[in-house]
């Protein structure tokens, strides 16, 4: 019996994205149902693309959704992990060098001299006469006195693979049997580029029998990559793994998500606040499903229940309705202290940004939980939810002060009575129970509707039209600032 080794293969050219996420959840959840490795392996060859704070991005983030891996580069001060290291694809080069060395010495790859515009000449050739782009074939044959005298002139060759005709198949654990013929490869693979870096298809190959990857769980969009690498697997007679290709993750209206269109950075979510248990929760479901009702679950519910027999072969379609319910379930869950230690980072940037004049203790947070807990889609809605509770001098909008039904006058008659009537109540009546039935039974007395002198006093205290509810937040207020803010209110509408 083999054990599973799968990885998360991550280029740095971009934040953490969801897609990617996807990926290294689904291939973690693998390894762990498995009892395998789950492995990091920086493919960082696009130089020019590629940057140290993305990397550390995408650390970071897949560290923070909890899926540490077992094998991987030295990273937030602790050192590589792993027999198989390194585990950055430049610390790798004489890796691809030596593998590349074999299949030219076997003639299953010959040096291109093809210079840059030659090869944009050829493709726009192809371009017009409408063909798939493809390799001429130029130096495939190339004698050895050819080959010098490219040399001679100071060409510097690419390495070429022969992909020689055929149809490459393979089983699927998602898609099941596939068949690509390999015609419709493009020709003949650069595998390394005149600077010597490997192109992904020949590093991923190198790479993932070096360290002795056993299933390669990827996206979609790599299937048609799939028949190449496997030509590549077996030229350099190493074992072929087992592949899994997830569906593509797609927007609401079916396009594929891309990062100019669709926010796919997992930093921008995190930023939004949605939680650790609600990401990797949501993330799971895409592609994947327990095949009951059940949906809230968390990593080790997934460990335990995850089954790749269960992956759909359809795009799915990512929901942002979906998870922000998620979230908020989670959110339901999360205990007292840990709630209010997340918020306590999203007030003090209100604070910071001045929207409120001082942030509360997480003493205080957690004295509010029992009103906003369920009124979350995110964390960061906090604000919005209880920041007039931190603002020293609210003045309302005369306009938001008056209801729809009545006219300003009404407004400032129904709010000055409900003043009178809480500062008679004194300290004692001024509890949520006490509070409903006192100011219901004044609007009673005057043919008001209750909702529109509850909608007055709302925006009287607040500011605004939607609150938590308004007793609690009257009493989460205090008794002298509810007060103050309603004598401010009949102030304003008197001007
Ligand atoms: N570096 C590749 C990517 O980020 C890895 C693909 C693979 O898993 O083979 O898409
Ligand atoms: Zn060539």
């Amino acid at each position: 019996m083999t054990t599973v080794r799968v990885r998360i293969a991550p280029s740095p050219t971009g934040p953490l994205h969801i897609g990617t996420a996807r990926t290294a959840l689904f291939n973690y959840l693998f390894a762990r149902h498995a009892g395998g490795t789950f492995i990091l392996r920086l493919e960082d060859t696009d130089v020019a693309r590629s940057t140290p704070e993305f990397e550390e991005d995408i650390l970071e983030h897949l560290h923070w959704l909890g899926l540490e891996w077992d094998e991987g580069p030295a990273a937030g001060g602790l050192p590589e992990r792993g027999a198989f290291g390194p585990y950055r694809q430049m610390a790798r080069r004489d890796l691809y060098r030596a593998a590349a060395e074999q299949l030219l010495a076997e003639d299953r790859a010959y040096p291109c001299y093809c210079t840059a515009e030659e090869l944009d000449a050829d493709r726009k050739l192809r371009e017009e006469a409408k063909l798939p782009s493809r390799y001429s074939g130029r130096c495939a044959a190339l004698t050895p006195d050819e080959r010098a005298a490219f040399a001679a002139q100071g060409r510097r060759p690419a390495i070429r693979f022969r992909i020689e005709p055929g149809v490459v198949a393979f089983d699927d654990m998602v898609r099941g049997h596939v068949e690509i013929d390999a015609s419709a490869l493009g020709g003949d693979l650069v595998i390394v580029r005149v600077d010597g870096t490997p192109l992904y298809h020949f590093g991923v190959v190198v790479d993932d029998a070096a360290m002795g990857i056993t299933h390669v769980i990827r996206g979609e969009d790599h299937l048609s990559n799939t028949p190449k690498h496997i030509l590549l697997f077996r030229a350099l007679r190493y074992p072929v793994p087992v592949f899994a290709h997830l569906p593509l993750i797609l927007n609401a209206d079916r396009t594929k998500m891309s990062k100019r269109k669709s926010q796919t950075a997992v930093k921008d979510y995190i930023a939004e606040g949605f939680v650790r248990e609600a990401l990797v929760n949501y993330l799971a479901l895409l592609g994947w499903s327990t095949g009951t009702e059940e949906e809230i679950l968390s990593l080790d519910d997934l460990v335990g229940r995850f089954d790749t027999a269960a992956i759909q072969k359809g795009g799915a379609i990512f929901d942002r309705g979906r998870l922000e319910w998620l979230n908020g379930q989670w959110i339901r869950r999360l205990a007292d202290d840990d709630l209010a230690s997340r918020l306590a980072p999203f007030l003090a940037a209100e604070a910071a940004a001045g929207r409120i004049d001082r942030a509360p203790s997480p003493a205080d947070i957690v004295a509010l939980l029992p009103m906003v807990r369920e009124r979350l889609p995110v964390l960061g809605a906090i604000g919005e939810l209880v920041g007039f509770l931190y603002v020293d001098d609210l003045v309302p909008d005369a306009a938001l002060l008056v209801p729809k039904r009545w006219d300003a006058a009404t407004a400032r008659a129904g709010l000055a009575v409900a003043l009178a009537a809480i500062t008679e109540a004194g300290e004692a009546g001024f509890t949520k129970d006490d509070l409903e039935p006192s100011l219901r039974g004044l609007a009673d007395a005057r043919g008001w509707k209750a909702g529109d002198l509850f909608m007055a006093i709302r925006v009287a205290i607040s500011g605004r039209t939607a609150t938590p509810p308004l007793f609690e937040s009257m009493v989460a207020l205090g008794r002298a600032r509810t007060l103050e803010r309603l004598a401010r209110a009949v102030a304003v509408l008197a001007a």
